[in-house]
């Protein structure tokens, strides 16, 4: 923990609060259940939910890739779902959409993701890295191995870790300065369509089934820091993650402190993977925030801290933000589904072409 928040943690008051015993579990209570379900497990149901998913997809992929070479004895279909993994592409979709209307057919389950993920960062802040994001609950548990092996995660002073953070906002800020800045429609056209990005996630697939000497490195090191240092490829590098932080603070959802009811333990402080001093705000209006709720858990007077929805100062239940992030990709996937923007434009005969042509010695 930094010193600076150490410092300001106000001692116990001389009273315990006691949280009351829990009632069984009836139909008339279901709601207070409801109310009551502890986040951090909620949040992990939600993280292995979206993993589960997301081996499924790649396992799809896998075989759907294995499919369309000669070896291939079964005909099997592409999962929409690995358009997740090109967020590239799906910006460029997003500024083709923008300037146009049209959902440009080659990836298009690539823009619907991404416009979920845009819309869950709005309405649940950057709730994409710590309820979503597979690399996120890598990162998590890569640093919990850390704290168990030297007992505390390095917090790098504040002016290592302000520099440190702007390189992901650095990223971001170059791929929309090329996409919305330097690129014309026609630009913008031919890449979507062009063989490359038509075989972007094989392409990737084979990237990290086929890893450099350098990838390796770079993934070992990055792996090694995570170890180290909570959420440091989340924190300091994801291009991804800045757009979620960016998106999420002009959304309405914060976390707030009552400060009537709050006994000034400083639990929530020391919860915060984010190292935000919860304790001595009244509202959490950071970009780092990604509405984990950790502190919420922590806090031991249910009253003193929660998810407010900012103008109608209305507590949200962790219940409520789970769903809410779930249903918003649902609700994506759907619309796809049901609006024929899901599906890949390139056929199965074309995609074996461009195998062919683009990458031989695969
Ligand atoms: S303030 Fe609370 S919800 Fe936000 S990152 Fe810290 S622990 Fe998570
Ligand atoms: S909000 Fe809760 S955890 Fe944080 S200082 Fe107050 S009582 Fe303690």
């Amino acid at each position: 923990m930094r010193p600076y928040l150490q410092a300001n943690i106000a001692p116990k008051r001389s009273f315990q609060w006691k949280r009351p015993a829990a009632s069984p579990l009836t139909i008339h209570n279901l709601a207070d259940h409801g109310r009551r379900l502890k986040p951090h497990r909620l949040r992990r149901m939600v993280q292995f939910g979206f993993l589960a998913a997301c081996l499924w997809i790649g396992w799809c992929f896998i075989r759907y890739y294995e499919s369309l070479t000669p070896a291939g004895r079964h005909v099997d279909p592409r999962p929409p779902g690995v358009e997740a993994f090109l967020p590239i592409s799906a910006l460029m979709s997003a500024r083709l959409w923008l300037q146009t209307g049209a959902i440009q057919p080659v990836h298009p389950a690539g823009l619907l993701i991404l416009g979920a993920i845009l819309a869950a960062s709005f309405f649940f802040k950057r709730s994409f890295c710590s309820w979503i994001c597979p690399i996120g609950l890598l990162s998590e548990n890569l640093a919990d191995i850390g704290r168990k092996i030297t007992g505390r995660n390095l917090v790098l002073p504040r002016w290592a870790d302000w520099p440190l953070r702007s390189i992901k906002y650095l990223l971001l800020g170059f791929f929309v300065w090329v996409i919305f800045g330097r690129m014309d429609l026609n630009d913008l056209r031919g890449f979507l369509e062009s063989p490359f990005n038509q075989t972007a996630d094989i392409r990737l697939w084979l990237f990290f089934r086929h890893p450099s000497t350098t990838t390796i490195v770079v993934l070992a090191v990055l792996a090694g820091l995570s170890i180290f240092i909570r959420h440091f490829w989340c924190r300091y590098l994801c291009p991804y993650g800045a757009l979620a932080a960016l998106v999420g603070l002009a959304g309405p959802v914060r976390i707030r402190r009552e400060i009537p009811s709050c006994i000034d333990c400083g639990k929530c402080a020391r919860a915060c993977p984010a190292s935000l001093p919860v304790n001595r705000l009244v509202s959490v209006h950071s970009d780092e925030c990604s509405l984990c709720l950790e502190c919420v858990e922590s806090c031991p007077v249910p009253a003193a801290l929660g998810v407010n929805l900012a103008p109608a100062r209305r507590r949200v239940w962790p219940l409520l933000v789970a769903l809410g992030v779930v249903g918003i990709f649902l609700f994506a996937i759907a619309y796809g589904k049901i609006s024929g923007h899901w599906q890949s434009s390139v056929t199965r005969q074309e995609m074996m072409e461009q195998i062919q042509l683009a990458l031989p010695s695969q």
